[in-house]
């Protein structure tokens, strides 16, 4: 039986999360733990081993050792994607499991948290098909020289992560690091280690040699700093908040490592007079409450031709009113508890600037039947200038701002006018503005008249603040591996 602030405890909840090193679990080499609540009683239901350096750096010599003197790196991608296959398998026989735990620890709503599995073990069949399908370059000088190119994985793959979607954005990074042939150590996010749990289970069952997969519990000051700053860890893929991207490029700067950097966003959804009214509409407000608002490329501005500026708002504003907002456990909920108390003061803060920048038409509170927990109703700003913060900060939560326009040339300004560049959205009637307009945006990825639905054969990334480096199809593959020329005389 479940209350609105008391959560729906899995099953099979463990009251202790371990590393996983070497094969094994492990405790922190200092005894040291920290504990994990969830966001609905935002009481602790388990500690966590803290990692420290010394954690990190038994982990690195285990992943380091797999890689030189382990099977992984030498196999065939066939091989591999024999046992990358076998891990999908297994993420999906979790499903049920992983909806619960993912839906517990992050608050994101149930029915939510259940295609979760599904898109994490498309990753491990996608990247799996990838290293099977991957040419190999050949240049030829006729007469003079044969050049071919060796494709090697690069050896330890530091991977850091986020709480928003915490396992299968665990999944892009793991998939194409272990199709590569890479030996791993995953550092999870602290508000949310809970489905990192599975990790060790499911690559175990599915033949992954000890020692590929390590993953070291903890906090980023200290966990995520070792691992950044680790000499035998030549590359870093990061996902997470801007300025902690900044902070890791500097820590990785002594070592010269790779850097691959998914970081914020404030991404516009540029609504034109002629678009289909329903279809933007619809996708604005999935765009920005889905996933509690808590998603990278969250359609978080919505700018909106004036000629249907105050029609939009209405309906928007209504519907954001109408938005289920409840335990996460609940089908019926569309929006749950956001992640932690420190980012609900957070975004509640946001709130409170909003109050004082912009006209509120929804929302703005905690919604009077939940007293507890980290709940925030659906919340709707109008005429939000580009100066004001809620219109160029990340909030990561509920919250939108709308702000009208008069032409295209002032919709493209207003869209670029933030120091993000992730993701871009488009609606119009007009084949050539759309597209027109779809170029100008200064973003990673525009989606024009349709939803954030992605093709994992595409770029994935952002530009200005919002990120460096792409990933995806065989972009990834790039990053986890390095080509070594050899130059043959002939
Ligand atoms: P965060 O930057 O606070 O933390 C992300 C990870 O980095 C965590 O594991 C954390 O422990 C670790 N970390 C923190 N400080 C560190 C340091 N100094 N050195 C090494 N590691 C450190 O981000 P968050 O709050 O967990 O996640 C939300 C952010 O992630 C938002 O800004 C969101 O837009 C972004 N995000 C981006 C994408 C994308 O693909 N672009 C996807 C999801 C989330």
């Amino acid at each position: 039986m479940t209350t609105p602030t008391q959560p729906h405890r899995p099953a099979d909840l463990p009251d202790k999360l371990y590393h996983f090193i070497g094969g094994a679990e492990v405790d922190s080499l200092s005894g040291a733990v920290f504990d994990v609540a969830d966001p609905v009683s935002n009481k602790p239901y388990a500690t966590a081993a803290a990692g420290r350096a010394e954690d990190i750096d038994r982990a690195v010599t285990a992943a380091h050792q797999a890689f030189t003197d382990g099977p992984w790196a030498r196999m065939t991608g066939r091989q591999r994607a024999t046992v990358l296959y076998a891990i999908a398998d297994a993420v999906e026989a979790q499903q049920e499991r992983l909806a619960e735990m993912e839906c517990f620890d992050t608050g994101l709503p149930i029915t939510l948290a259940k295609g979760q599995a599904r898109r994490a073990a498309e990753n491990f069949r996608f990247f799996a098909d990838v290293i099977v399908a991957l040419h190999e370059d050949a240049y030829s000088v006729p007469g003079t020289q044969l050049n071919y190119v060796l494709r090697k994985p690069i050896g330890v793959a530091g991977l850091i992560t986020p709480w928003n979607t915490p396992f299968m954005l665990e999944s892009w990074k793991l998939a194409p690091a272990l199709a590569s042939g890479c030996s791993v150590v995953l550092k999870p996010a602290e508000f949310t280690p809970l489905s990192a749990s599975l990790w060790a289970e499911i690559f175990t069952e599915a033949g992954l040699p000890d020692g590929v997969f390590n993953l070291v519990g903890g906090f980023g000051e200290e966990a995520g700093r070792a691992l950044v700053q680790h000499p035998k860890v030549p590359l870093i893929s990061f996902t997470g908040e801007t300025t902690t991207g900044s902070e890791i490029m500097r820590g990785a700067a002594d070592n010269l490592k790779a850097l691959s950097m998914e970081l914020g966003g404030k991404s516009p959804v540029v609504i034109f007079d002629d678009a289909d009214f329903e279809a933007a509409l619809d996708s604005a407000l999935f765009g920005v409450f889905s996933l509690n608002g808590e998603r990278c490329t969250a359609g978080s501005r919505v700018l909106v031709q004036r000629s249907i500026y105050d029609e939009f708002c209405a309906r928007f504003a209504e519907r954001a009113k109408s938005i289920v907002v409840g335990p996460p456990q609940e089908p019926a909920t569309e929006v749950g508890a956001l992640v932690h108390p420190e980012h609900y003061e957070r975004v509640c803060g946001y709130v409170e600037i909003g109050k004082s920048e912009a006209r509120l038409l929804a929302g703005g509170e905690r919604p009077a039947h939940l007293p507890e927990g980290n709940y925030l109703s659906p919340t709707v700003f109008a005429d939000v200038g580009r100066d004001a913060r809620i219109f160029q900060e990340e909030i990561f939560g509920p919250v939108v701002a709308l702000t009208p326009f008069e032409t295209e040339e002032e919709a493209v300004s207003l869209a670029n006018d933030v120091s993000y560049g992730l993701a871009g959205y488009v609606w119009t009637n007009d084949l050539r503005r759309g597209h027109r307009v779809a170029g100008a945006i200064e973003a990673g990825m525009v989606w024009l008249n349709s939803h954030n639905i992605r093709d994992l054969r595409t770029p994935f990334g952002g530009i200005k603040s919002s990120g460096v480096g792409h990933e995806g199809g065989h972009r990834s593959i790039d990053f986890y591996t390095h080509e070594q020329v050899v130059h043959v005389a002939t």
